[in-house]
């Protein structure tokens, strides 16, 4: 079976985690999704297939032949699809580009040009899109459709390094990596398949914290308030107005960090304010959290000691500190690109990865992309050629000696 046709199976589940539920995994139908891989898995000639309580798979190919004996790589990707966009029923359909905006079967969803510039490399190509009603789930069956075929084709190769897969719940509400056994997986060194342009190479992630300030008021009857009056939406107010107005997300690009708020709910007798922030350099983002906690410090005193309560919690950091010392990687993955005719192109993800928690993990796991587009969204896509080429750079990885550091 081709990377296609294994994608277009894969989407007829509809699988959106969902960031209320406590269970791990947070929908059912992931399970029945991880069931059916494991079961490929099985019938393509893997070992140690396994689908756990919490919904992960595990595989594991031995190597062949000359690299019979190389340090194992891996291969991880998530079998959630985006809460943000409705992913029940999907209706994929393969259509030819032939220039311009794309219409969907709804009649009123347009993938644009404008939107997506990378149509203009795409003119010819064979594409598949939505009905305009769901998202796609590219991101990340893509990447399931690529790993799974690319481990039924290196079952006929000579020569290959052993090769660990697994595939995660709940990557899309940040808990991918938390229940994965690192320890179990069969692997020293792996590679996120997960979404973007096809040649895509990240392993420079954002640091990231969230935050949440609860501000407490004293609300008095309006009319006999003078004085005594300390209402908690204005100083929730007066602590938003504290933090640089440069610094949002909408002003910052690259590897520029930002505060972002991501909303603020309460009255005049106590709000809650919720934000995140990011930055690329530690040492910047140490810098933004202490301005945070300092501006609080302030207000507090302004207003009376406990008054701004702030919980702040580190969510991940950049790998790029654990990737370093493992640069061959990168070089590795570089190669398999140009093998398979593709510019490799390697730029700081504005986000975080699963691959990121799992470097800290122990497990150092760059991001190569999944080949899709406009993740998340009912106008998400992904050309047909980008399924069967990804397949070939994982092969062309799991068939070269690892290069040194
Ligand atoms: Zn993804």
């Amino acid at each position: 079976m081709d990377a296609k046709e294994r994608f277009l199976k894969y989407v007829s589940f509809g699988t959106n985690s969902d960031e209320e539920s406590d269970s791990c995994p947070s929908t059912p139908s992931q399970l029945e999704l991880g069931g059916f891989i494991a079961d490929e898995l099985r019938a393509i000639g893997l070992r140690s297939v396994r689908l756990d309580g919490d919904g992960y798979v595990y595989g594991f190919l031995p190597g062949a032949g000359k690299l019979a004996g190389a340090p194992a790589v891996g291969f991880i990707s998530h079998m959630d699809t985006s809460p943000s966009s409705p992913g029940d029923g999907i209706r994929p359909s393969e259509i030819t580009y032939e220039g311009g905006d794309i219409l969907l079967a709804d009649g009123r969803t347009s993938i644009t040009a404008e939107d997506f510039p990378e149509l203009a490399g795409l003119v010819g190509e064979r594409l598949i899109v939505t009905d305009g009603r769901t998202l796609l789930g590219s991101d990340d069956k893509a990447g399931i459709a690529e790993i799974v075929t690319a481990c039924e084709l290196l079952t006929r190769v000579t020569d290959r390094r052993p090769v660990a897969v697994a595939f995660t719940p709940d990557e899309e509400i940040g808990r991918g990596a938390d229940r994965f056994d690192v320890r179990g997986f069969g692997a020293d060194e792996a590679y996120t398949v997960d979404g973007g342009a096809i040649g895509e190479i990240e392993y420079e992630n954002f640091n990231a914290a969230g935050f949440s300030l609860s501000v407490t008021g004293t609300n008095i009857h309006p009319g006999y308030a003078k004085g005594l009056m300390k209402n908690a939406v204005l100083m929730a107010n007066e602590f938003l107005s504290m933090l640089p107005p440069a610094e949002r997300p909408e002003h910052t690009e690259g590897r520029e960090g930002f505060y972002h708020i991501t909303s603020i709910s309460g009255d005049e007798s106590s709000c809650t304010v919720k934000g995140i922030i990011r930055d690329h350099d530690r040492a910047g983002f140490e810098a933004r959290k202490k301005t945070v906690e300092g501006v609080c410090r302030y207000l507090d005193g302004k207003y009376g000691a406990g008054r701004f309560d702030l919980t702040l919690t580190d969510s991940y950091f950049n790998m790029k500190e654990m990737i370093l010392p493992r640069m061959h990687l990168i070089r590795d993955a570089e190669a398999a690109f140009e093998k398979e005719g593709v510019t490799p192109v390697i730029k700081p993800v504005r986000g975080g990865t699963d691959g990121a928690r799992l470097s800290f993990m122990g497990l150092p796991c760059p991001n190569l992309s999944a080949g899709g587009l406009g993740f998340h969204s009912r106008r998400e896509f992904i050309p047909v050629s980008s399924l069967g080429r990804m397949t070939n750079v994982i092969v062309n990885i799991a068939t070269a000696a690892p290069s040194g550091d």
